[in-house]
């Protein structure tokens, strides 16, 4: 069924909203949830705001808080396999902080996420290929935070600045980062863990970090075709996106701190519109992304919503962002 949402989407953006269940925090609170789901399986979502008239939105996909990760993930696996067809893919995850970017992308040990169930999955096709593909799969992690781009594979902080180089075919790399060779699934979950570990390292508020940083994860596949000797190297990108939870004065200051949100926003309305100039130069992020954002790549978007009435006004921002992409 998603192959037909593939074909049908007329941009090369798919957009998933994924709905996290009511903390307990929360139910202790006495907030209830604002999130109609009967049209969940047509990909309409509504949201109940207090007296006001419901406002519904439409996606490719509606995920209810009792969805799973391997529900999730059996979505998108169309397109993550479609890297072994020579596609550049992009995932990630956008959203108001605390409503499951991190969930949906890494999971937790018992819950994994998309990042490993994409390792997990590539692994799985390259054993079944053997004999004809010899794939090989390394992987990058790395963070944009103040335009700034930080290797958290590299073993020790090193003051190196990294820069986006493009070769001369076109791609885009970020000369002298860390790319971890992985032989097998066993070996990824630490590979990641480490990578999100560093995350935090060094920074003297994790949460203020955390809401201004994007994490990427860049998944590199080479396939040497054993038959005729062709190599063809692909990326997939994935990435974990925060959204500043401010407002007035500090908006302000919120968007140039986080240049790189708003540009991504610019450079998928202009993908989405198509716009012939696609501004990808204006931050680091969009310009890390250039490859498996535009010309024919897949890209697919989690939006990430809170289903509480204390997360309204928050969450019709991010449906309404997230609807203007498709
Ligand atoms: P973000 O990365 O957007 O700030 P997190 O991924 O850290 O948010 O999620 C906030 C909390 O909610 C975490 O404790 C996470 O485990 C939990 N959570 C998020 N989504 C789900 C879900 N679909 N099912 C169960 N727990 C979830």
């Amino acid at each position: 069924k998603l192959h037909n949402i593939v074909e049908e989407t007329k941009g090369n953006i798919r957009v998933f909203c994924r709905c996290r269940p009511l903390s307990k925090d929360e139910t202790s609170s006495g907030y209830k949830c604002a999130v109609d789901f009967d049209g969940a399986k047509d990909g309409d979502i509504a949201i109940v705001n207090g007296g006001a008239a419901k406002k519904t939105f439409k996606f490719d996909r509606v995920y209810m808080p009792t969805d799973n990760q391997a529900d999730v993930y059996a979505d998108a696996s169309p397109l993550v396999t479609s890297v072994l067809d020579g596609y550049n893919v992009c995932i990630f995850a956008y959203g108001q902080t605390g409503t499951g970017k991190t969930f949906t992308m890494e999971g937790t040990e018992r819950n994994r996420g998309v990042n490993y169930r994409t390792l997990e999955e590539l692994f799985k096709i390259a054993e079944e290929r053997k004999e004809t593909v010899t794939y090989s799969i390394s992987v990058s992690v790395l963070e944009v935070y103040n335009e700034q781009i930080r290797d958290l594979l590299a073993s020790s902080r090193s003051s190196k600045k990294l820069e986006i180089k493009q070769a001369s075919e076109g791609s885009h790399h970020v000369p002298g980062i860390v790319e971890a060779k992985v032989e097998n699934i066993k070996e990824v979950w630490d590979v990641l863990q480490a990578g999100s570990n560093a995350r935090a390292v060094g920074s003297n508020n994790v949460n203020e970090h955390s809401s201004r940083s994007h994490c990427m994860l860049c998944i590199m596949v080479r396939a040497e075709n054993l038959m005729n000797g062709e190599c063809t190297r692909n990326l997939a990108g994935s990435e974990r996106l925060a959204k500043t939870d401010v407002q007035g004065e500090r908006l302000k200051e919120a968007q140039n701190i986080n240049r790189s949100l708003s540009a991504l926003g610019d450079v998928i309305s202009a993908l989405a519109t198509k716009n012939s100039h696609i501004p990808y130069r204006n931050s680091k992020l969009t310009h890390l992304l250039q490859d498996s954002l535009g010309g024919d790549s897949k890209a697919l978007m989690f939006v990430q919503i809170s289903p509480s009435n204390n997360d309204v006004s928050e969450t019709l921002s991010s449906l309404n962002f997230a609807s203007r992409v498709r």
